[in-house]
């Protein structure tokens, strides 16, 4: 386990250990990740330093979820809801933004988006007020013409698209599903824009 090894770690003196803890604490970042990014840092020239620093907090501290449809964004409504061209009748849903931003590398779709941060999992203990169904449903009104589904095509998607369709056939909006052109447990980030294109094209209504 990290821990083990972070609390042998001690003998690099507390100010790089406690860099190495928080460091170590972020997604997809092991013990030998995180003393090798440590290492680095306090190698760095201290103005560079300086501006990795306060672009960590100038993110956490300007960006927030846009108040439409909870993207990320540094201003009060995100740069696809606030554009006129967009196609504002169509929502598609998605887990992250990280998935809108594969939908748009696609250059295919001209809706709008949801975004829900995160999926239903009883596993994990996620439920629907967990993630931003709220919102969504709030958003539906006579000018949605559409709702697409694009979670992601594991359990948590599934599920979580099975529970906004629940919610959202009862007012009248058509409710669609992205095809199953994306494997199966595969993550849309990682997905290629081909298949992406191809699901959102072959998409059923539920
Ligand atoms: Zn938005």
């Amino acid at each position: 386990m990290a821990c083990s090894n972070l609390a042998m770690m001690n003998y690099y003196g507390n100010p790089i250990t406690r860099l190495i803890e928080q460091l170590s604490a972020l997604p997809g970042i092991g013990g030998k990740s995180a003393q090798r990014l440590a290492f680095h840092i306090i190698h760095m020239p201290e103005e560079k330093v300086e501006a990795l620093s306060s672009a960590i907090l100038n993110a956490k501290q300007q960006v927030h979820y846009c108040t439409v449809c909870c993207n990320l964004t540094d201003g009060e409504i995100c740069p696809v809801c606030a554009n006129p061209k967009r196609d504002h009748q169509t929502i598609m849903v998605v887990e992250d933004p990280r998935d809108m931003a594969a939908y748009e590398r696609t250059k295919e779709f001209h809706g709008v988006y949801h975004v829900l941060h995160g999926a239903i999992s009883p596993m994990t203990g996620i439920g629907p007020n967990d993630i931003h169904i709220k919102e969504l449903v709030q958003r539906i009104d006579d000018t949605v013409s559409e709702v697409i589904l694009a979670t992601n095509p594991n359990v948590e998607g599934e599920a979580t698209a099975m529970y906004i369709s629940r919610l959202l056939k009862p007012l009248g909006v058509k409710v669609t599903r992205i095809a199953n052109g994306v494997p199966v447990g595969g993550d849309l980030e990682y997905v290629d824009e081909v298949t992406l294109s191809r699901a959102l094209e072959g998409r059923r209504e539920i």
